[in-house]
C-alpha cells in the first residue's frame, strides 16, 4: 500500500479493490445466510490465513484512510514507538478473516500469534494525527494533518440550569457559572484558529428539559454523550470544577477513559492539557486519572478537566477572579493545540 498523496496507483487500487469487496460481502452475505440456517452453529470458525482471500479485512477507500472490516471484537490499540498496533481478535474470541496481500506493506502488516491477531501500522510515513471511527462493517484509521483548522472540537461545560454541580462554601459560587464561561471562550479561541465547534450547551440549561433540582443527571449526561457522538468530533473536552466534604483539598485532576475507542489518544491529549493547566495556573498536581464518566464513553478521544476545587476557600476565590474564565480558556487551548500538534498553540 502506498500512503503518498495523489498516488493513481493507489487510486486504481482502491477501485479494483471496492469492486473485490462488494464481490466478496455479496458472497459472505449469502455463506451466513446457509450457516445460519444450521441448527447449532456452535463451532468457532478458524481463523483463515492471510492471503486466502475470503473476507477483506482492510479496505482502501481514500487517502489516508484505512477501513478495517472486524467482524466480532472491538479492537484494542495501543502505539509503541511510532506504530500503531491494534488488536483485532483477542483470545476467545476466533473470527474468520483475510486480508489483501497487496494492501499490505512496509506500512501496515497483520501477523497472529495463537488465537491473537494484530494489526500493526508504521506511523513514521503518514501525517502525524489519526483516530479510529466506527463504521457499518468494522472501523476505520484516519489520518490527519497536523493543527487545529479543520479540526471538529465537542466542548461539554459541566452542569447548568437545574444542576448546579458543586457549590463553593465561602461565595456560594455555582459550578455551572465558571464551566459556561471559560467554554465560551475557549469556543472563540478554537474557531479563531480554524477549529469547528460543537457544545453541549451554551446557554445555562441542561439538555435534558425534564431535569429536577436534586434528582439524578444521569439521562442529562446520556444526552451530552449521544450528542457528542452524533457530531463525531476529533476530540471533546469536559469541563468540570472539583468538590470534596473537606475544605482542604485542592488542585488539578485530569481524567481520561483508557478503555474508549480512542482511549489511547485520550491519554495523550490528557497529558498534554493536564501539563499546560498546572503551567498557567501553578497549583497542586493530584494527577490524571483513569475514569468511566459518560462523557468519557464517547467514540472520539475524550477528556474531562477538573479545574480546581471549588469546596477549597482559597481555589473557590481564584474560580470567582472577573478573569479566570480567559485565563483557563488560554490554557486549555494551549494543551488541545499541543496534541493536534499545532504551531500556534503555544
Ligand atoms: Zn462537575
Amino acid at each position: 500500500m502506498n500512503f503518498r498523496r495523489g498516488d493513481n496507483n493507489t487510486k486504481q487500487k482502491a477501485r479494483v479493490f471496492f469492486l473485490l469487496f462488494t464481490l466478496a460481502c455479496l458472497g459472505l452475505s449469502l455463506a451466513l445466510a446457509f450457516t445460519s440456517r444450521g441448527a447449532a452453529a456452535k463451532e468457532i470458525p478458524r481463523p483463515v490465513r492471510i492471503g486466502e482471500n475470503r473476507v477483506p479485512l482492510l479496505q482502501w477507500q481514500e487517502q489516508f484512510t484505512l477501513n478495517i472490516n472486524i467482524l466480532s471484537a472491538m479492537p484494542s490499540c495501543k502505539v509503541v514507538a511510532n506504530k500503531l498496533e491494534m488488536t483485532l481478535y483477542p483470545e476467545g474470541d476466533q473470527a474468520l478473516f483475510s486480508a489483501e496481500e497487496q494492501f499490505l506493506d512496509q506500512n501496515l502488516s497483520v501477523r497472529q500469534a495463537g488465537a491473537e491477531v494484530f494489526l500493526t501500522v508504521e506511523l513514521g510515513n503518514l501525517p502525524p494525527f489519526f483516530s479510529l471511527r466506527p463504521t457499518d462493517r468494522g472501523y476505520s484509521i484516519q489520518w490527519l494533518e497536523a493543527g487545529l483548522k479543520g479540526k471538529r472540537i465537542a466542548l461539554d461545560p459541566g452542569h447548568g440550569g437545574t444542576d448546579p454541580g458543586a457549590v463553593g462554601r465561602h461565595l456560594g459560587l455555582l459550578e455551572k457559572d465558571v464551566t459556561l464561561p471559560i467554554a465560551l471562550k475557549l469556543r472563540a479561541l478554537l474557531e479563531k484558529a480554524g477549529a469547528e465547534v460543537f457544545m453541549t450547551r451554551t446557554t445555562d440549561a441542561l439538555l435534558d428539559p425534564e431535569h429536577r433540582q436534586g434528582r439524578s443527571v444521569r439521562p442529562d449526561l446520556l444526552l451530552r454523550r449521544d450528542s457528542i457522538d452524533a457530531y463525531s468530533p476529533d476530540f471533546s473536552i469536559s469541563i468540570h470544577h472539583n468538590s470534596w466534604k473537606t475544605g482542604d483539598v485542592q488542585g488539578l485532576e485530569t481524567y481520561y477513559n483508557p478503555g474508549s475507542l480512542n482511549g489511547f489518544l485520550a491519554k495523550e491529549a490528557a497529558v498534554e492539557i493536564h501539563r499546560v493547566l498546572l503551567d498557567t495556573l501553578q497549583r497542586r498536581d493530584r494527577g490524571i486519572k483513569d475514569k468511566k464518566d459518560l462523557v468519557l464513553q464517547v467514540k472520539a478521544p475524550a477528556v474531562l478537566a477538573e479545574i480546581l476545587y471549588i469546596s477549597n476557600k482559597e481555589e473557590e476565590a481564584l474560580l470567582a477572579a472577573p478573569d479566570f474564565p480567559e485565563q483557563a480558556a488560554k490554557a486549555l487551548f494551549r494543551g488541545i493545540a499541543a496534541y493536534f500538534q499545532d504551531p500556534g498553540g503555544e
